[in-house]
């Protein structure tokens, strides 16, 4: 448990729902680590009425930066004083640092995801072929990434393709090095998701246990490398599906280690990846497998 003094400096995640975040454990931990006088809590917030008023109070207390997970990534691009340009691409900010009373967005998702990709599975991603599963603030962020990391051609698949199209307007007008493709996710999409080197799980299929895979298992190859941002205790099914085919997959754990250790990077202010990534790991993992039910 962290101790807490006269001039501790909070951190927190703010969503809805929250409680199940395995983020306090994992930042506690890293703080504890550090030798930070912070402490991170969950910070339940209704809607974008009380967000607004949370993000006040946040320039005016001790606070160091913030969390922003689901349903407020988007809002939060037009909420911060000032955007990182990786996140403005993205369309969404999920870190924020507070600097003197002005709040300052960061998109740590996209950079997870590559940062894991690399020490999970030695994913090569330039000249890569991928497809991303889905069009919302986490797809966003894996697509500026995946682009910035010199991938060839990155294809973002969603049940709403004017969803995906937006999206990949925006980036292309920036990134014009790799080729971005917006496709339907209907049987339009096998070919896509057949032909890529890499397929990135960034729908919100698989949260339930009782999801099915966003795609038919028939869709993926042995040589496939899918990487699911979801995380469970036990295998989403699309992670099962690939394993059971012979490819290798990783669920969206190595990614939150990555995404969190990179949020407290900026927190300090420096670019020498001091957040220890293993003790993150170590205290997610402990703490998902406390709270999920045997
Ligand atoms: P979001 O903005 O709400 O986007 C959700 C996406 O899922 C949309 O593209 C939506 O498609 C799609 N979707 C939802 N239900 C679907 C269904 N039944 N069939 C097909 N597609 C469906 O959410 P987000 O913030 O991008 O997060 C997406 C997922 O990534 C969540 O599970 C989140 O927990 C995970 N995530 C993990 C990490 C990590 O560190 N591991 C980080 C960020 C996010 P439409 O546009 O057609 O509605």
């Amino acid at each position: 448990m962290t101790e807490v003094s006269g001039s501790t400096k909070l951190a927190g995640v703010i969503g809805w729902p929250v409680e199940h975040s395995l983020s306090p454990a994992m930042h506690n931990a890293a703080y504890a680590a550090l030798e930070l006088d912070w402490v991170y809590v969950p910070l339940p917030v209704r809607d974008e009425r009380d967000l607004v008023r949370v993000l006040s109070a946040a320039k005016v207390l001790p606070v160091v930066g913030l969390n922003v997970t689901m349903p407020y990534k988007q809002a939060m691009v037009a909420l911060c004083d000032e955007v990182s340009a990786l996140a403005l691409l993205a369309g969404a900010v999920n870190t924020v640092h507070c600097v003197g009373g002005r709040l300052i967005g960061y998109n740590t998702d996209g950079r997870g995801l590559v940062e894991a990709l690399e020490s999970e599975v030695a994913f090569d991603l330039s000249g890569s072929d991928v497809t991303i599963l889905g069009a919302g603030g986490a797809a966003g962020g894996a697509l500026v990434a995946l682009a910035l990391a010199k991938a060839a051609r990155v294809t973002v698949v969603n049940r709403d393709l004017g969803r995906a199209q937006r999206l990949i307007r925006r980036v292309a007008e920036r990134l014009t090095d790799a080729e971005l493709l917006a496709v339907p996710l209907d049987d339009a999409a096998r070919e896509t998701v057949r032909a890529a080197d890499l397929v990135v799980n960034a729908t919100s299929v698989g949260m339930t246990a009782s999801d099915p895979s966003p795609i038919p298992a028939s869709w993926l190859r042995s040589e496939q490398v899918v990487a699911d941002m979801v995380y469970r205790a036990d295998p989403t099914a699309l992670v099962r599906e690939a394993r059971e085919l012979g490819a290798t997959a990783t669920d969206g754990l190595p990614m939150l280690v990555c995404q969190g250790a990179t949020a407290i990077d900026i927190w300090l202010g420096d670019a020498e990846n001091r957040a220890p990534r293993d003790v993150m790991r170590e205290s997610a993992e402990r703490e998902l497998a406390r709270s999920s039910p045997a």
